[in-house]
């Protein structure tokens, strides 16, 4: 932890990759867990893209189970330290594989999101943008006023990421000589491959996870446990280097 906190302080550009685990402390369960989303909805049958076209009414019935604990879940700890690392300038950005807003809501500013955000939407048709609060949910799928059907922002699998995110990811990996990988499996590309790439343009790989994930070989650092405890204690042992 020391060592780590070490790396990081002496670091000139420091980012963070953060997957589902860093959210589950706030009760949102990650993919794999037991209570996640797709041990109660089939995959195949909901997380396809081509699914929602065939059938968006289906598909948003799952959409809105998400929606709503997605708005009752608050900030972590571990979302809360990563925002105070930003504050004193020793963290540059966040590459987000998460779509629940909690690193903004916890203040981080530079939070690069790869698949999505849930709070924004589109019409399929006219293109129109909504935030969640102006759609009515009652009747699903929620339909614009050309009747076009909404669509949240969200990356189906299936979907092409937004590019603007994807440049904006593989910049911070280019430039960072420290990514700490919080809470990832790192089974999905292109999430997966930015710690690779970080590493081979040496730089120092700190990984927080409760468990081994697809990148822990090229690890220089794991530090194993929640991220809602170690976040923090890695903050305070920065804080207290001379
Ligand atoms: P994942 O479910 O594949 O993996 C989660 C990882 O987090 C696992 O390695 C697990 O060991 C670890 N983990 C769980 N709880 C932890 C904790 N308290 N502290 C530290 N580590 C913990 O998630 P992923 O790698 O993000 O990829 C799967 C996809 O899931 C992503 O595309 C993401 O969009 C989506 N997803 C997002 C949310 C969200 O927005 N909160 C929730 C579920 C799934």
């Amino acid at each position: 932890m020391k060592e780590a906190a070490e790396r990081i302080k002496e670091a000139r550009f420091v980012v963070a990759l953060t997957g589902a685990g860093i959210s589950t402390e706030s009760g949102i369960p990650d993919f794999r867990s037991k209570n996640g989303l797709w041990s109660k909805y089939d995959i195949n049958e909901y997380g396809y893209i081509d699914s929602f076209l065939k059938n968006p009414g289906k598909v948003w019935k799952m959409i809105v189970e998400m929606i709503s604990s997605f708005s009752h879940a608050k900030p972590n700890a571990a979302h809360y330290a990563m925002a105070e690392m930003e504050k004193m300038g020793i963290l540059k950005g966040i590459i987000t594989q998460n779509i629940d807003n909690l690193h903004q809501e916890a203040g981080s500013k530079n939070v690069i999101e790869l698949h999505g955000n849930y709070r924004s939407l589109t019409c399929m048709k006219c293109k129109r943008k909504y935030s969640i609060e102006e759609v009515n949910l009652s009747e699903l799928p929620p339909l614009c006023s050309c009747n076009g059907v909404i669509k949240p922002d969200i990356v189906f699998f299936g979907e092409t990421l937004p590019m603007n995110a994807v440049i904006k990811a593989f910049d911070l990996t280019n430039r960072c000589d420290v990514m700490l990988v919080i809470g990832t499996s790192c089974a999905v590309s292109p999430a997966a491959e930015l710690p690779l790439i970080a590493k081979q343009n040496g730089a120092t790989i700190i990984e927080i996870n409760m468990e081994e994930s697809m990148i822990s070989h090229v690890a220089d650092y794991q530090l194993m446990g929640k991220a809602g405890e170690i976040l923090p204690r890695l903050l305070n042992e920065i804080k207290n280097l001379p």
